[in-house]
């Protein structure tokens, strides 16, 4: 059982030192009890306390680190199984898979849209993760081939898909240095794999048919001297991987299997429905997924799915406040009033755009709250208007001194004319509607 903030702090010091980087020692066992410092930090802690908070306030499931650098990503270390308990912290990495009997260009073609492809969505820059390499010809010499390409193009995350730890070790001397991924250690082969990631420092996926095999191979890896390692539970069937990557956050985060305390592959090119694996994956647990290459929509798919799931569903997705330029307004450009909720933002952006009428858009702050939200909790109100309209220099931007307001905010108009001095319009209520409201009424 975890233990509680109180109880944590009955076993620390309570020097108040600060040498943990908190200011007392109370604080820092409501970070231990939330899983969010190390008792490392704490520089006085006995032998006694050091065992028995080791044990209950690491997180209930390992952060792993795939590959270095710029676009290594971390997996892992997760507290709950519903996100609007807490939120979910990492997203998923998607690799797509090359395999050793696709020619070079094949490889390199996958490799560079990965390294490129990027979906720009409510603000985020969206991308795939990584290439999972497979050793299908099951030579030696067509494996390493096929993994020097992928070096060659670009420095991602990877997975070693080989059972042979022969191909194994021929591609690690290529890239070994970049800490990739070795899938998969199995009952019969883990001693070997295990040394040649021990060797490179690779994490590693640890696959099994049972979850009681799991948890053994677990530890035999773990005892083996690799610690970071992903979990295969080795499902046949969508059911089945639902059940078993279920099973497993469950287990790991109330830890009563701590063993089970590592995130989950997903190998969704199995199922026969690649693109139900993939955003099942997502939805349920799995921390990294290899697919083959998407079409472009079962892409935009899983890249929004993804997103949205990892979204800290009790903090809106917020816009900074301030003015925003849709093409190159003058100083006749009408001046648009929003909210800084995103969506709100970045539909209306896009419309905006699409009328081809540059202006400015004057985001408020409304805490990430939508117009009609913010109007009835009176988050968006005429001081917030004005405030905003001084904050970030409207009034040098332009000529006029008329403003457009969104339509819900209609009962505001009066109070934020008194206020600002300026002439309030109010546009539609629908942003798909904003370009024929321009047309039609706005003049300087
Ligand atoms: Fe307390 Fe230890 Fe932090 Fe000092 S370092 S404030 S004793 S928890």
């Amino acid at each position: 059982m975890p233990l509680k903030a109180l109880d944590i702090y009955k076993l620390l010091p309570r020097k108040n030192c600060k040498e943990c980087g908190d200011p007392t020692c109370l604080t820092f066992a409501m970070k231990l009890a939330a899983g969010k410092a190390d008792i490392e930090l704490c520089p006085y802690l006995d032998e006694n306390a050091k065992s028995v908070l080791g044990a209950t306030t690491r997180p209930p499931i390992r952060r792993v680190k795939l590959g270095v650098g710029e676009r290594s990503f971390a997996v892992g270390e997760e507290f709950v199984l519903y996100r609007h308990d807490k939120t979910f912290y990492h997203p998923p990495g998607i690799m797509f898979v090359v395999s050793d009997t696709q020619s070079e260009e094949e490889i390199t073609a996958i490799t560079a849209r990965v390294r490129d492809e990027t979906l720009t969505r409510v603000g985020a820059d969206l991308k795939f993760n990584g290439t999972a390499i497979v050793n299908t010809s099951g030579t030696i010499e067509a494996y390493a081939k096929a993994v020097a390409a992928v070096e060659k193009t670009a420095g991602l995350p990877e997975v070693l898909v080989s059972e042979n730890p022969a191909a194994l070790a021929a591609a690690l001397v290529l890239c070994g240095s970049y800490h990739p991924t070795i899938c998969a250690a199995t009952p019969e082969n883990y001693k070997q794999i295990c040394a040649l990631a021990k060797q490179y420092a690779c994490r590693l996926v640890v696959r099994a048919s049972t979850l009681e095999a799991l948890v053994q191979l677990a530890k035999d890896c773990v005892a083996e001297g690799v610690p970071d390692i992903l979990l295969d539970p080795g499902a046949k069937t969508l059911g089945d991987f639902l059940y078993r990557s279920t099973a497993v956050r469950q287990l790991a985060i109330t830890r009563a299997v701590p063993d089970l305390g590592y995130p989950v592959y997903l190998d969704a090119t199995t199922f026969e429905d690649e693109d139900a694996a993939i955003a099942l994956g997502i939805v349920k647990y799995a921390s990294v997924i290899v697919a083959k290459p998407l079409s472009p929509a079962s892409a935009k798919a899983a890249l929004t799915l993804r997103q949205n799931i990892y979204t800290d569903p009790q903090k809106p997705i917020q816009m900074n406040p301030g003015i925003y330029r849709v093409g190159t307004p003058g100083k006749d450009a009408p001046v648009l009033m929003t909210v800084n909720f995103s969506l709100t933002y970045f539909t209306l952006q896009g419309y905006l755009e699409s009328t081809r009428i540059p202006c400015f858009m004057l985001i408020v702050d409304t805490e990430g709250l939508s117009v009609l939200t913010s109007v009835a909790a009176g988050k968006l109100n005429e001081s917030l208007v004005r405030d905003a309209i001084k904050k970030f220099g409207v009034e040098g931007e332009v000529n006029h001194r008329k403003l457009i307001i969104p339509g819900y905010a209609a009962p505001l108009s009066g109070r934020i004319e008194e206020a600002t001095g300026w002439k309030v319009l109010v546009g539609p209520r629908d942003a798909a509607e904003i370009g024929e409201y321009l047309v039609q009424e706005w003049k300087p």
